[in-house]
């Protein structure tokens, strides 16, 4: 992690900047580089689950969430206006959140006009937005993708209401085979369902249970994440209160590989770790943070990378409303990494894909030899049989899928 020197913003050709606040990123002196992926942020739910650590707000006027919508679309024009730096050549977009669809359609109708208005979205290859399966309604799917929205992503969770309530998910699992129908009523194939494993209470049984019923539903990709216990949630506190069970990690481990076998036996591959779909159904947008690519994010906590310089947005939204109204970037934990840093996080990023480390992407984003600058971890753990290594790529084995994190943390510093 690099610091930056202390100087003004305005006047600087740093690219980032610290100041009171916490940091301002100069777009236009940042590298000259090809923007793919752009990322919005809508912080608003319903309700705060108790395992969520994402930014988000609940209790929000639509009048609040209205002026939202003129804000980003203010940011939105920190990338479009600067003569020099990034370019923003949009081949994804992904609105997450928050509950993206939280947004009244009015507002939701004001946003898409409005960066299709700012930015070129001729080369768009992928819109996506996250929708709640609980709200879902025909009209708001038929606006958003006569609005050239492609693909809707559904946060099912589970499909057991037992483990709903742990979660403290506030949907039925009706809504999910509902909400999936109305968005192809409205025109959509490209659906996602999200699944979490791993829950308190939870055995192999209703796991099976939960992803035959996101099966049945036949849409082309499935993500599949365990749970996971973030510092300050409400699940946090409740495990360190022993006020509940932790599923035992060879449980875990067991729900994984089931997760495997049956969406790979109904045509959904991984590839990636944590996520399957049907041939050419890849979500080509998270394809982009994982491969090393440029994106830049909107909103409230959204992240940014552009060649090695990577931040988030304060992750507070009057903060964050008071820096856009200031009318710069607001950036917080911003780093520049140095080019053995981000050799080896995209080294851990694409140890993930089912891919591998692929030799000939890893050289083009980092202009290193894979095979030189990891030999000694390819010996190392390649003996053990955690790791493969052909002509084209190194590869987890189903092995070193077990330990995944792990053996990926071993490429973090390449010779
Ligand atoms: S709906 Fe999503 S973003 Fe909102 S609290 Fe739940 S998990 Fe977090």
């Amino acid at each position: 992690m690099t610091q930056l020197p202390v100087v003004s913003a305005r006047v600087s050709n740093n690219p980032v900047v610290p100041n009171a606040s916490g940091a301002i990123v100069n777009p236009a002196a940042l590298p000259p580089a090809d923007i793919e992926a752009l990322y919005v942020h809508i912080p608003f739910c319903f309700h705060k689950c108790h395992y969520c650590d994402f930014y988000s707000i609940t209790r929000q006027t639509p009048e609040r969430m209205d002026a939202f919508v003129d804000l980003i679309l203010r940011e939105a024009e920190f990338w479009t206006s600067p003569a020099a730096g990034p370019k923003p050549r949009l081949r994804t977009v992904f609105f997450g959140g928050g509950t993206p669809s939280l947004l009244p359609a009015n507002s939701m109708a004001r946003l898409l006009a409005g960066l299709k208005n700012r930015f070129d979205f001729s080369g768009i290859e992928e819109w996506t937005i996250e929708v709640n399966p609980a709200t879902a309604e025909l009209e708001y799917c038929r606006m958003l993708r006569k609005a050239g929205v492609d693909r809707l992503s559904f946060g099912a969770q589970s499909f057991n209401l037992p483990e709903l309530a742990t979660l403290e998910r506030h949907h039925d699992p009706s809504d999910v085979p509902r909400s999936i129908a109305l968005a192809r009523e409205a025109g959509f194939t490209r659906l996602n369902v999200d699944l979490i494993y791993a829950v308190p209470g939870q055995d192999l049984e209703s796991w099976a249970m939960s992803l035959n019923a996101a099966l049945a539903l036949g849409t082309p990709h499935v993500s599949a994440y365990n749970l996971t216990y973030e510092s300050n949630t409400p699940m946090a506190v409740k495990k360190r209160l022993g006020r509940l069970v932790p599923i035992e990690e060879l449980a875990e481990l067991e729900m994984f590989h089931h997760a495997r076998r049956s969406l790979a036996a109904a045509g959904l591959q991984p590839y990636e770790i944590s996520n399957y779909a049907a041939p050419g159904e890849a979500c080509r947008h998270n394809l982009v943070y994982w491969t090393g690519g440029n994106y830049i994010g909107l909103g409230p906590s959204a992240a940014s990378h552009v060649e090695g310089h990577r931040w988030r947005n304060r992750p507070h939204l009057r903060e964050w409303e008071e820096a856009i109204t200031g009318g710069h970037v607001p950036a917080t934990d911003v780093e520049i990494l140095s080019p053995s840093q981000r050799a080896g996080e995209l080294a851990m990023l694409m140890l993930r894909l089912s891919g591998g480390l692929n030799y000939a992407a890893f050289a083009a984003k980092t202009g290193l030899d894979a095979r030189t600058v990891f030999a000694d971890q390819v010996n190392r753990l390649g003996g053990p049989g955690l790791l493969t290594a052909d002509a084209n790529a190194i590869r987890l084995t189903e092995s070193g899928l077990n330990v995944a994190d792990a053996v990926a943390a071993e490429f973090l510093s390449p010779a």
